[in-house]
């Protein structure tokens, strides 16, 4: 049985102009200890995909489908129900942590609090083991820093702290939405390394959102690109990464600099996103794809599911846009 299985998931706001389709269709599933990598440009739905996983969307929004969490669909639980889950079970960090973090409480005091609401440990034993986990995420000096406040701590650090704080229930599941976007790189490639050691020590699996396919290729066994609010294509990184079969993953592709295939000569996709309101009739990405004809300007691709679970969406064959 999988972890998490989500299946049609819609997201849906209803704004001055108009329904919004933020998140439309998407399928997916993921096993223990699995990470799952959600790319795409912004606005295309991977963080509402996330809160509304953890039940946090914004008051004018609707979520429809189901997300069965070990068995059981989260979507719509009671409140009650849902911030049980979301202490014991799955937990969120975000790109920025000083959202989460108190900026006047010192730091241990944070990560205690949470070990004595949720796991019953007495003072003693919660100060132990956040000493222990902010050991374990690495930050130096962690019995010293324990009596700090979050603005001594480096953008980093701090992300790391989110990190240990997330962990302090050992949750089977992290759901990460752009963690190392305000970073520098330096630090950056630390905060992954050490999402890897976590993954391997704790076996949580890992959701990771992130318009960075360096990060999606060095931590994630499974991909998802989406493409206003819709999965275009979705796979192993093995699979998607060596031999995408849709021409905007190919663009993704083919901008960025960094990965390890050849890399003829760096390209961006031309144009912007379109606005969720007045989305094109057929492909979304009719408008900025070279292989588009007439078809994708009259019907909507159909998903299609091959290879047992990998999935695309356009109209085209593989080799058409080869
Ligand atoms: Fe391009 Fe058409 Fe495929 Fe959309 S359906 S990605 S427009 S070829
Ligand atoms: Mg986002």
């Amino acid at each position: 049985m999988s972890l998490l299985a989500v299946n049609n998931l819609k997201v849906q706001f209803t704004t001055h102009d108009g329904v919004v389709t933020a998140v439309d269709d998407l399928t997916f599933s993921l096993s223990e200890g699995e990470t799952l990598g959600i790319v795409g440009e912004s606005g295309s739905g991977k963080s509402q995909m996330a809160f509304s996983l953890m039940g946090l969307l914004a008051k004018n929004g609707k979520v429809s489908g189901s997300a069965e969490f070990e068995g059981q669909n989260i979507l719509n639980l009671p409140a009650s129900a849902l911030n049980k889950i979301r202490a014991e079970k799955i937990a969120m960090i975000f790109q920025d942590p000083m959202t989460c973090l108190n900026p006047y409480m010192k730091i241990g005091k944070q990560l205690m609090e949470v070990l004595i609401l949720h796991k019953n440990m007495t003072k003693q034993e919660a100060k132990a083991e956040s000493i222990r986990l902010l050991d374990a995420v690495k930050i130096p000096e962690a019995k010293k820093r324990f009596d700090m406040y979050p603005h001594e701590f480096s953008g980093g650090m701090r992300q790391r702290v989110m990190i240990a704080m997330a962990l302090l229930c050992s949750p089977k599941l992290l759901i990460a939405d752009e963690p190392t976007t305000a970073l520098d790189v330096t630090v950056q490639a630390q905060i992954i390394t050490l999402l890897q050691e976590l993954k391997k020590e704790f076996n949580t699996a890992i959701i990771m959102i992130t318009h960075d396919l360096g990060v999606v290729a060095g931590l994630c066994d499974k991909v998802m690109v989406m493409y206003a609010g819709r999965t275009m294509e979705y796979g192993s990184v093995q699979d998607v990464f060596h031999k995408p079969t849709h021409p905007y993953t190919k663009g993704l592709l083919a901008s960025i600099p960094d990965l390890e295939f050849d890399q003829a000569e760096l390209q961006t996709i031309p144009g912007n996103p379109p606005n969720l309101l007045s989305l094109p009739k057929g492909c979304p990405f009719q408008e900025r794809c070279q292989y588009a004809v007439d078809l994708c300007r009259a019907e909507k691709p159909a998903l299609t599911t091959f290879n047992q679970y990998q999935q695309r969406a356009c109209h085209l064959t593989e080799e058409a846009v080869a």
